[in-house]
């Protein structure tokens, strides 16, 4: 497994190697957070040392043989009443009130999983890619920062078709941006968006569901030849199956990943907006193909998750979308794990 540069995960600096290198008097006129500093800068690119964006963007934890990280692909923001065009405004409001969060805009993020282990490196979906979208498209740079580029996956899995999961796919030419992939999805997601796909129960506007489909078909067409079609358990790599959850698209599937006793889910775009999705469980998104479907989907996958007590990630989970839901009654709560700084071996 390549090392990680990060500056944040590189070995520490003790005190007696500062002193060694510096001599004991400069240690008192030096402190040390301008050393780490220092640190960073040699090992950060200027381009991550010049721009706004907030610590590493990614997060290694492990489920037994797997290493696991959750990588950022950056995030944005819009209208509650665009994203639930269903809810009734003062509900929308109160919800809103209730978790603190801006009646305004609702904060949304992206997410993609690298799982690395049993000889494999597949990445889980590939972010908006370069479509020159503000503060996103951030996955190709968190993998440098991990010492590893596009050559080196050998699989990637999309959980469904829409440009936030598939439009890293493509390089900044239109082109392969992953060389030497194999590209995995459940065979009805490639099928839908390659027939001809109903988006009339979305919420979204007429330009927007031809530009996705546009997308989805022009992807299935780069990539022609380099598919591999799933079923709906199929197991991609030892302990690693899918878990179905149609509604969002019609092949919308997660991930299980089960290793030497441990166990999580990924649950992809089961839920968006957790702070307002745990708590109502039935507010689809506007996204959603068949929202009545995607209701009744996330209500199982949260039971299940809250059941088991299983550790959860998915792709619009808040940084770093790991955590567990609680059950709540008939609803549940999002409940992040506490950030490790070190990672686990
Ligand atoms: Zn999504």
């Amino acid at each position: 497994m390549k090392k990680n540069t990060n500056a944040l995960t590189s070995a520490p600096i003790s005190r007696r190697a500062l002193i060694g290198a510096l001599g004991a008097g400069a240690l008192a006129v030096t402190s040390l957070p301008n050393i780490l500093r220092a640190q960073a800068a040699k090992q950060e690119t200027p381009e991550t040392m010049t721009d706004n964006h907030q610590g590493a963007g990614f997060y290694q934890f492990r489920i037994g043989i797997y290493h696991l990280t959750l990588i950022s692909d950056g995030g944005g923001q819009a209208e509650p009443s665009f994203l639930f065009p269903k809810v009734p405004t003062d509900e929308l409001n109160t919800a809103l009130h209730d978790q603190f969060m801006n009646q305004g805009k609702v904060p949304l993020q992206i997410n993609a999983l690298l799982i690395r282990g049993n000889g494999r490196t597949i990445l889980v979906d590939t972010g908006v890619g370069p479509d020159g979208l503000p503060n996103l498209g951030l996955v190709a740079r968190h993998l440098k920062r991990l010492d590893l580029d596009e050559t080196q996956i050998d699989t990637v899995f999309i959980t469904h078709m829409h440009g936030d999961h598939i439009g890293g796919l493509l390089n900044a030419e239109g082109g392969i941006a992953y060389p030497n992939a194999k590209v995995l999805i459940n065979e009805r997601e490639y099928d839908f968006w390659n027939g001809n796909p109903d988006l009339s129960q979305t919420g979204i506007p007429e330009v927007a569901r031809k530009n996705t489909i546009a997308k989805a078909q022009n992807v299935s067409k780069v990539y022609e030849g380099r598919w591999e079609f799933l079923n709906d358990d199929a197991e991609i790599a030892p302990g690693i199956k899918l878990i179905f959850a149609p509604g969002h698209t019609p092949g919308h599937s997660g991930l299980e990943i089960s290793s030497r006793e441990e166990k999580m889910i990924y649950i992809a775009d089961t839920v968006h907006v957790v702070q307002l999705q745990a708590p109502h469980p039935n507010w689809h998104i506007a996204f959603d193909t068949f929202p009545v479907q995607a209701a009744k989907t996330r209500n199982a996958i949260l039971k299940r998750a809250a059941d088991e007590r299983l550790y959860t990630s998915g792709s619009h989970l808040p940084f770093p979308a790991n955590g567990h839901f609680r059950a709540v009654g008939d609803a549940y709560q999002w409940q992040p794990i506490i950030w490790r700084w070190v990672v686990p071996s």
